[in-house]
């Protein structure tokens, strides 16, 4: 039975529940993982996530589909990319299974919090890694926890589905050969002063562009950015210091194979964003964050959406991730979990 939540009016705030998951890795291998009731991490002060920001998380949702089930959608990839995060930062990778098997763990001890169908609030999992032994000597550290939280949540922006405002910006989110393919939460620490300064500006997100040439969009700090063409074809930013989105390689799919779409995933120039009809952000948290308008230095490029309503392409994109999410649309094999609870 569901608690006793106004899950219509929720945010995308934190709250502790009753059970998250920890496993710990000593000695060279990971410990047997538990659920476990403490909301507080005892780490310690010297730990390598305090000294050298050794730390790279995840973020999946669960949701209870129109028939009465709890799914996830493809953990697996959530999984893979955090085996990429680890080995990039040094830390032991968690398996996919351990990784499978603590979502279902967390959700099923939790499963009073998995929202109801229909109320467009879910549950949002966040699987975390961290160096939590001592180093002081610049170094991988010597022990590691895996954790994993969860917390009912409503939509990401405030607005719902309306189109947002956001500016390209002059920081720089990840070099060429950096950390930007990877969830590092590191990615993270250094887009808060730039974001702070958008949304005193009275933007949504900022659109970070190459480092290397200026030139070319990347994406926003926590989303990636996706196009629609005037005749109809989806255009996503290519580029290796790009996160590799879980739900942007899912919109590809849905628009080749259920849409019947063109799809290109490319390099795109700033020169040519004006020339597209739709623009918008997408990622777990928001599915797609349609944008109404992108600041380029004091110049406004608006698209033909408004800021009232997402633009026809991106909202068919949405309607159908969505669906297929919450067990409306027919799934493409293999992208539902059911958790048996
Ligand atoms: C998590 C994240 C995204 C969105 O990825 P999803 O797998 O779709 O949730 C996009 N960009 C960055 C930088 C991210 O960290």
């Amino acid at each position: 039975m569901a608690k006793n939540i106004d899950w219509e009016s929720l945010g995308f705030d934190y709250t502790a529940l009753d059970y998250r998951y920890v496993a710990r890795w000593k000695d060279g291998q990971w410990g047997k993982g538990e659920l476990i009731t403490d909301p507080t991490v005892h780490i310690s002060e010297c730990a390598g996530v305090l000294q050298y920001g050794q730390a790279a998380f995840e973020g999946l949702k669960a949701y209870t589909t129109k028939d009465g089930r709890i799914v996830t959608f493809r953990p697996d990839l959530n999984a893979e990319r955090m085996i990429d995060s680890a080995n990039r930062l040094v830390m032991p990778p968690v398996s996919k299974e351990m990784f499978i098997e603590a979502v279902d763990a967390v959700v099923k001890a939790n499963k009073e919090y998995v929202p109801p169908y229909g109320t467009g609030a879910t549950l949002y999992i966040r699987p975390y890694i961290y160096g939590c032994g001592p180093v002081i000597g610049v170094a991988p550290a010597p022990e590691y926890e895996f954790r994993m939280i969860a917390m009912p949540v409503g939509r990401y922006f405030k607005a719902g589905v309306k189109p947002v405002a956001v500016k390209i910006s002059d920081y720089d989110r990840a070099a060429p050969m950096g950390t930007g393919m990877i969830k590092a939460s590191l990615n993270y620490a250094m887009s808060l002063y730039p974001g702070m300064k958008a949304h005193e500006e009275g933007y949504a997100e900022n659109i970070y562009l190459d480092p290397k040439t200026r030139t070319k969009i990347e994406e926003a700090g926590g989303m990636n950015v996706i196009f629609i063409t005037k005749d109809g074809t989806l255009v996503t930013p290519k580029s290796n210091s790009i996160l590799p989105s879980v739900t942007r390689r899912s919109l590809e799919v849905v628009a080749r194979d259920i849409l019947g779409m063109k799809v290109e995933h490319r390099e795109v120039t700033l020169e040519e964003v004006p020339q597209f009809e739709e623009c918008g952000l997408c990622g777990t948290a928001a599915v797609i964050a349609p944008v109404g308008k992108i600041n380029n230095h004091g110049e406004e490029i608006c698209f033909p959406c408004g800021m009232e309503k997402a633009g026809p392409v991106l909202q068919k994109l949405y309607d159908t991730l969505t669906g297929i999410q919450m067990g409306t649309v027919e799934a493409p094999e293999g992208w539902i979990h059911e958790i048996e609870c």
